[in-house]
């Protein structure tokens, strides 16, 4: 114990319900040492997890998941150890969340068209952070009574592939790499799970990925063997994490459960120090 490390977490400064604070009080009841957050498209929540961390003797690792654009599907980048103020990098992230809110009124647009009477103004009300994202539109459904619960939301419209799903505009890989590079980070695959195809990660590996996320909770024993020996193959980094984001969507009893040793974390370090 007390030599865990959770690398992938959310706060209300994205689509997570939970404050960085109230994180870090998670992460100290379940004895995690380092942590860090990655929430979508923002950095707002990094230095108050930082300063409370510090308080708490939790180390906080600057981090940021974002999206990128494949043909037609996405993958999910983990950025690890950026320089969370670097200026290119708010600018972008700063375009990223306008992309976001465009796409969250064109999701609405598609709902009202389905006769779902639902305002932009009701999915604000659900954010807290500078980074909307599906999961906001999923509340405002469910409490306004258009659907049952959050998963039913996303099954019924707005998960991929559904009536009222929009595509939002992304970097390629190679883009979002490049990115979290040029911050001085660390980018990882996030959860590449069962559908992902093997000549897209040699792609990403190709443009300069530096690892990929082993650990997760949608991974079987099988894809964390698989993956881990294709970080093994191609002298990769290993990370790991539960993906929490708290409240409706029922993760609670991930906390805690899906870690890498600190140990791993120091081999990022030394990583990044022979960069
Ligand atoms: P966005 O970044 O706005 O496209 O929203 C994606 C986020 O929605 C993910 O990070 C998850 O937190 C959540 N999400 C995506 N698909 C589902 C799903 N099928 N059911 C529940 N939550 C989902
Ligand atoms: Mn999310
Ligand atoms: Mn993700
Ligand atoms: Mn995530």
């Amino acid at each position: 114990m007390n030599d865990r490390a959770d690398l992938h977490l959310h706060t209300c400064y994205s689509d997570g319900n939970y404050s960085p604070t109230e994180i870090i009080q998670k992460a100290k009841e379940a004895e995690l040492k380092v942590i860090s957050i990655t929430d979508h498209d923002s950095v707002s929540g990094i230095d108050e997890a930082i300063e409370v961390g510090k308080e708490n003797n939790i180390e906080v690792v600057a981090g940021i998941e974002l999206s990128a654009r494949c043909e037609s599907s996405e993958v999910h980048i983990l950025g690890y150890f950026i320089d969370y103020k670097n200026r290119d990098l708010v600018e972008k992230l700063s375009f990223f969340q306008n992309e976001r809110l465009r796409r969250a009124e064109r999701i609405v647009n598609k709902l009202n068209k389905m006769n779902i009477p639902i305002t932009i103004d009701s999915v604000l009300d659900q954010v807290n952070g500078d980074s909307i994202g599906r999961p906001h539109i999923a509340n405002a459904l469910v409490e306004e009574g258009h659907a049952e619960s959050y998963n039913e939301a996303f099954n019924r419209y707005i998960g991929n592939g559904r009536p009222a799903y929009e595509q939002k505009w992304n970097f390629s890989p190679e883009e979002t790499i490049r990115l979290i590079s040029q911050a001085g980070g660390l980018s990882f695959l996030a959860h590449p799970g069962r559908s992902l195809n093997e000549e897209l990660i040699y792609r990403l590996i190709k443009a300069g990925l530096d690892g990929i996320e082993v650990i997760h909770p949608s991974h079987s024993p099988d894809l964390v063997y698989y993956y881990r020996g294709i970080v093994n193959e191609y002298c990769l980094l290993e990370s790991g994490g539960s993906d929490y984001h708290g409240g409706e969507r029922g993760d609670d009893d991930a906390f805690g459960q899906y870690y890498i040793p600190i140990a791993t974390v120091d081999i990022m370090r030394r990583r990044l120090f022979s960069n």
